[in-house]
């Protein structure tokens, strides 16, 4: 694996200030965050082999420098369980980003195991001028987005504060289990938030980090990381 570092000076060489979603994916393995099988495929035969050796279902996204909202250009199709599928998606994905976003640069198709749906929750941080890193916990979708309902803490995070940050929300019940839902694994939700506080603390060229949607399986069956976005600056 490519020091961790390394990715993020050549992306920054190239004039960017985000990382694709490979190398962030990388970059997060490299923090030993939960993230899914991936590969990047230049073409459809390498994305059947990735595919193939990912093991099906899988998910197929558009990797470009210029797209911010795959979905919205037709770059994203999830749960795709066979070769011809395979072969047809790379195409009509490519297609849609012609058609759609026809100036965008593709730097290929990131082939990814596909994360069984289940609780989404967001873990996300970025750097306060005053306070530095800053990380942020909510559930997923209408919770953080509608009813701003999040905890936030100011590095460095003890496993202690990260568990108060769990408890803090509004909705921290949906978490416990609600109507016959089971309890979600919390331990791997502090886990990822100690770990996020870690490499803020230890990376300051990373501005901004967003996880999102974090999948989060029953107590002990852990979480899944399904998106992520890492925004970078020169120090
Ligand atoms: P974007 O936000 O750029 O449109 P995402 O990578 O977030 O693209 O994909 C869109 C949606 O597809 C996600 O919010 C998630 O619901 C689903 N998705 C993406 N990747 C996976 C995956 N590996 N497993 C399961 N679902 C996924
Ligand atoms: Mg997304």
């Amino acid at each position: 694996m490519a020091a961790p570092r390394e990715l993020i000076y050549r992306a920054l060489e190239e004039g960017r200030n985000k990382l694709l979603e490979h190398e962030a994916y990388e970059f997060l393995e490299a923090y030993e965050l939960p993230v899914p099988k991936f590969s990047l495929a230049a073409s459809e035969e390498e994305a059947v082999s990735a595919a193939e050796r990912i093991g099906y279902p899988v998910v197929l996204k558009i990797v470009s420098p210029d797209i911010v909202h795959k979905s919205d250009v037709g770059g994203v199709k999830v749960n795709i369980s066979s070769e011809e599928e395979v072969r047809k998606w790379f195409g009509t994905i490519m297609l849609n980003v012609k058609s759609r976003a026809p100036t965008a640069r593709v730097t290929g198709i990131l082939v990814q195991e596909m994360v069984p749906q289940d609780l989404e929750v967001i873990v996300g941080s970025t750097r306060d001028p005053l306070f530095g890193p800053v990380v942020m916990f909510g559930l997923g979708g209408i919770f953080v987005e509608v009813l701003r309902d999040v905890s936030l803490r100011i590095t460095p995070i003890t496993e202690y504060d990260a568990e108060e940050m769990l408890r803090e929300i509004k909705s921290a019940s949906i978490l416990r289990g609600y109507r016959g839902a089971p309890p979600r694994d919390r331990r791997a939700i502090v886990d990822i938030i100690l770990k996020v506080g870690k490499l803020m603390e230890e990376v300051p060229e990373v501005t901004d980090v967003d996880l999102n949607p974090i999948m989060v399986f029953p107590e002990g069956k852990g979480a899944k990381i399904a998106d992520a976005r890492i925004l970078l600056k020169r120090v």
